[in-house]
């Protein structure tokens, strides 16, 4: 039996003519780094969120821990969306964090609300989560007084909080100043030697080299090359992933 946490299978969406997804299949295993590069508009952030259900592909198949949760457009259980959206976790290019909440409250209110976690049990874990992030001093500051470096490792730790079987990233340091997207990339990097099983959709090659087992080239839609990234790195074979790792090769 296959042991992948997230299996999509021939992905198709499409926005009214435009076809944005035409087939793209990815299995991830458990414990696995996976990095989604490509130009802008091929359809990476598509691809993740048909992943956990922001939108659902017309066509094509998604599995979570092997449970079959959608074929051909259709959701196969009454609780499909929710099951996605607790077991998948996602963090944005922008933080969204509830801006009159304290940061403690960010990280506790979907276990409470969600997960029914007691009140008393939510926040402590939370405070486990803002220690793993570096940010326990902050849990009593609001969301607007941090750094976006800051937002962004909260906004971490609250997907954490949802025990999610895998973590989304959406380009997570696009929107911040480049001395800024060290600390969050240490985040990531230690939740991935931790085991955590990640898609990570990134511009950030060095990072990639180091922590991602593998690496999707994405095109127009489609997975163009695909391998282990150290093997990608040292033998680019694809014109779109010889012109993105050209800066660091
Ligand atoms: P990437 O993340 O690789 O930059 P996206 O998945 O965001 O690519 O977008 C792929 C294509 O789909 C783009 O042409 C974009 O304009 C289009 N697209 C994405 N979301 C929508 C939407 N909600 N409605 C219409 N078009 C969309
Ligand atoms: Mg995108």
């Amino acid at each position: 039996m296959s042991t992948a946490i997230v299996e999509a299978v021939a992905l198709e969406k499409r926005f009214g003519d435009h076809q944005v997804l035409h087939g793209v299949s990815l299995a991830v295993q458990r414990g696995e780094v996976v990095v989604i590069i490509g130009p802008s508009g091929s359809g990476k952030s598509t691809f993740l969120r048909c992943c956990n259900g922001l939108e659902v592909a017309e066509k094509g198949s998604l599995r979570l821990c092997g449970q079959m949760l959608m074929q051909q457009g259709e959701l196969l259980e009454e609780n499909a969306l929710n099951l996605l959206r607790r077991q998948v976790g996602m963090v944005f290019q922008s933080f969204n964090l509830f801006p009159h909440l304290r940061i403690l409250d960010n990280v506790a209110i979907g276990p409470h609300k969600i997960l029914k976690q007691s009140r008393h049990y939510a926040e402590t874990r939370a405070r486990e989560l803002l220690e793993k992030v570096g940010l326990l001093h902050k849990a009593d500051s609001m969301p607007n007084s941090l750094s976006g470096g800051q937002k962004q490792r909260i906004a971490i730790a609250r997907a954490l909080a949802l025990q999610p079987e895998v973590m989304l990233f959406d380009e997570p340091t696009s929107a911040l100043d480049p001395e800024l997207t060290g600390e969050v990339l240490q985040v990531m990097k230690q939740l991935a030697q931790e085991g955590m099983t990640m898609i990570i959709v990134t511009h950030e090659m060095s990072f990639a080299r180091e922590v991602a087992d593998r690496l999707i080239v994405m095109e127009e839609g489609r997975i163009v090359e695909q391998g282990a990234t150290a093997d990608i790195f040292r033998h680019p074979s694809h014109p779109r992933t010889r012109a993105l790792l050209q800066p660091v090769l």
